[in-house]
């Protein structure tokens, strides 16, 4: 049998450049009017039984080019388990060998969630006593933004992912966090659903999701350089979401993410904000530390640069936030290659770790619960 490659479809990405018998000369798409790309994901059939070498021959010219040594994609024969493949890169190539005991398969950048799963997700939580759902408005290609609440307490938290649709983790992250916030029997939770009310946007970005994007929605904006002054041209998704959160008001939040380079989770916050105050910093300070004591997937060493004093860029989700609600918010990111305090030769960072950690982020949330009314 010829071996075959393709990517069309819900959030697949790759171009075929060329084919010598099992060997594929491969490139990644761009993002729809932008150079961003770094997201794959494709399938390949017909290879049982001999070993394929697929060539990713533009990872030099991605958008972090500094995401691919130590790097290794991810594959699946039954598009559950995501397991890591052998990987390298010389030569600004990225390949990837693999012996094929079946005769269809899956390669991705990490395990996928894709709009179908979305979907399942959504409706199978939207059907749950307590929790309320709307959509709340259309994106540029006719999608609904998903819009869940859980809880009817006094502090108002936000809970929302996948801005930037290639870190798809987040989205995990999401159904893990999910999960636990609707567990009826979960005591964490219950004292959660009383004492606060969740705002959850599972996806805010369903356009690039779909159309397997790095970073953009479907007209190549970067959603989370919006947030100052978002419109219903360019990022309709951000408008619906802010409008909704100025309803509401934002005391706690966090914005999930994915980065390429750094092999640690980690948390970015506020600190440059014009109006920083010394409780909002006190409390993520508290936060972080607490996370980092209950889930030895997390750590506070490794990281970004914290940001001087006035120097934040207000187009960002976090600070925008953190500036006009006075809230105490923070962007989340899990690594695409491992967390190297406890890395996993099978998996590598992982979706069910992913929704480990979505968990232990609402438990942090609820053993410091009480210091937000102080
Ligand atoms: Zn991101």
């Amino acid at each position: 049998m010829t071996a075959h490659i393709s990517a069309a479809f819900d959030s697949g990405n790759i171009r075929v450049l060329s084919q010598d018998g099992d060997r594929f000369d491969l490139e990644i798409i761009t993002d729809q009017r932008s150079d961003f790309y770094q997201w794959f994901h494709f399938r390949l059939t017909g290879a049982a039984g001999r070993t394929v070498e697929l060539r990713i021959t533009n990872a030099a010219g991605s958008a972090y080019p500094d995401g691919w040594p130590d790097y290794r994609a991810r594959w699946s024969a039954d598009r559950e388990d995501w397991r890591l493949a052998e990987t390298s890169f010389a030569d600004g190539i990225l390949t990837i060998r693999h012996a094929c005991d079946v005769d269809s398969l899956w390669f991705a950048y990490f395990a996928p969630y894709s709009m179908e799963r979305h979907h399942d997700l959504v409706a199978s939580v939207a059907m749950l006593p307590g929790v309320g759902y709307r959509s709340l408005g259309q994106t540029l290609d006719g999608q609904d933004i998903d819009y869940l609440t859980v809880g009817e307490g006094k502090l108002q938290v936000w809970l929302y992912a996948r801005q930037h649709p290639g870190e798809s983790m987040a989205e995990w992250w999401i159904e893990g966090a999910i999960g636990r916030l609707t567990d009826p029997f979960d005591p964490v939770a219950r004292v959660l659903r009383r004492e606060a009310t969740f705002h959850i946007v599972p996806n805010m970005n369903p356009d690039g999701s779909r159309r397997g994007h790095l970073r953009t929605n479907a007209v190549g904006v970067n959603l989370n350089r919006e947030w100052h002054e978002p419109t219903a041209e360019r990022s309709p998704e951000v408008l619906a979401v802010r409008n909704r959160m100025d309803e509401t008001g934002v005391d706690f939040a966090i914005d999930v993410h994915g980065d390429e380079a750094i092999p640690y989770v980690f948390l970015a916050g506020f600190e440059g904000i014009p109006s920083l105050t010394e409780r909002q910093a006190a409390l993520f300070n508290r936060f972080r530390d607490t996370l980092a004591r209950r889930s030895p997937d997390f750590q506070s060493k490794h990281g970004y640069a914290v940001v001087g004093s006035g120097g934040a860029n207000l187009s960002m989700s976090t600070n925008q936030l953190a500036e006009r609600f006075g809230a105490v918010s923070m962007t989340l990111e899990m690594p695409f290659k491992d967390n190297d305090d406890l890395p996993d030769p099978e998996f590598g960072w992982s979706a069910e770790r992913s929704m480990r950690l979505g968990e232990d982020c609402l438990g942090a949330l609820h053993e410091m619960i009480g210091d937000f009314a102080a």
